[in-house]
């Protein structure tokens, strides 16, 4: 079991700059998050963006703040499990909390804080037959370890920059990867879209554009992918493994069963200190509302420090806390 003081659901960015807040005041924290990265909606939808509004940063790109994060944080060592949903929450005797999570992570902390942003980033799943028959050990939504498909035969599903950026770099590490697009353009960066078409040039992998997915087809094991082209005819491709990414939608999930005070898909908090209505539970970033909120990287990185000035008493709840600036006591390094 992870024995932590503050257990964070959500290593988006406030989710990681509460690590730093905390680690001021001696507090450890432990990350989940169901995403196999850090960086929340930053990694996962624009990484490359730029972003204007972050104090101090006349431009960043949002994977640049969050790589940024994890170094500003470092000195604390927070620990992450990642790619793993946070499924229960159970309160203890003495008021501590057990968090569970899908993959049987147990984190025993004093304090939870939700910063669970938009909620999970669920898949879309494709519609294809027989899909739910091979779910549980060949198909896969999310690359969490490109080392499971080494020497691997396998079908990408998608025309996103998710797609086409994982079979640029799976074709250097399956036996074969093959790319389905049920279009014959795609939506994703262009560069990466030529490295893919190159790629195909080479017959380093195999692409089938306009084709649409029918079956999923094996005995025990997924052996092979039914589809069918824009001539109608029956097209087969082998496959190991097949990894459908079609993007993720957001969805409140577990959060919404714990008897929080919800409001229109958020949690409603005290804006004194970001507490929800349950003793120990926090709430920040884009997954709270109060009235004046804005969704704003800048308004969580607010709330998580004044959410660490409350929490402090539930971890030391015999001392006395004094603010102090980091110009004058600096960081400490656990
Ligand atoms: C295209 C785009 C552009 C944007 N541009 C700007 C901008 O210029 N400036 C700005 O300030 N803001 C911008 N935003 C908004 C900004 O991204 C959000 O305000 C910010 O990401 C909120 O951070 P967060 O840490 O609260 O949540 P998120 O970034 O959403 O992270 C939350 C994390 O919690 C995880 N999670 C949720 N539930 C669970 C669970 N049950 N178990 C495990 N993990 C869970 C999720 O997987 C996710 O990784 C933009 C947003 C988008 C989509």
């Amino acid at each position: 079991m992870i024995q932590t003081d503050i257990c964070i659901i959500g290593a988006g960015p406030v989710g990681l700059f509460a690590v730093f807040e905390a680690g001021l005041l001696k507090m450890r924290c432990h990350l989940i998050d169901v995403l196999p990265q850090v960086g929340g909606q930053l990694s996962e939808i624009y990484p490359h963006k730029p972003i204007y509004d972050i104090p101090g940063y006349p431009t960043i790109k949002a994977q640049e703040l969050i790589d940024n994060q994890m170094l500003q944080i470092a000195p604390f060592k927070p620990t992450f499990s990642l790619g793993e949903r946070v499924e229960h929450l159970e309160k203890q005797e003495d008021g501590s909390y057990l968090v569970t999570g899908s993959d049987g992570t147990a984190i025993h902390c004093q304090v939870v804080v939700i910063a669970g942003g938009l909620g999970c980033f669920e898949p879309r799943k494709p519609d294809v037959f027989n899909l739910s028959l091979f779910e549980k050990a060949h198909v896969h939504y999310m690359v969490k370890d490109p080392e499971k498909f080494r020497d691997k035969t396998i079908v990408i599903a998608g025309g996103g920059d998710s797609a086409l950026d994982w079979t640029v770099f799976l074709a250097n590490v399956a036996k074969q990867v093959t790319l389905v697009h049920r279009s014959d353009s795609f939506r994703g960066a262009p560069d990466s879209a030529e490295k893919v078409y190159e790629l195909a040039q080479q017959g380093k992998i195999n692409l089938l554009l306009s084709h649409n997915l029918m079956a999923l087809e094996g005995t025990s094991a997924l052996q092979q992918i039914r589809l069918i082209n824009k001539a109608k005819e029956e097209v087969f491709a082998p496959a190991d493994h097949f990894i459908p990414l079609y993007g993720l939608s957001p969805k409140l999930g577990p959060i919404a069963e714990w008897g929080l005070t919800i409001d229109k898909n958020a949690i409603e908090v005290n804006t004194f200190d970001y507490s929800t209505n349950i003793e120990r539970i926090y709430a920040i970033g884009d997954i709270n509302t109060y009235p004046g909120k804005l969704k704003l990287i800048l308004s969580g990185y607010h709330e998580a420090a004044l959410m660490c000035q409350s929490a402090f008493k539930y971890v030391y709840p015999e001392q006395k806390l004094s603010f102090k600036y980091t110009t004058v006591n600096g960081v400490n390094a656990f």
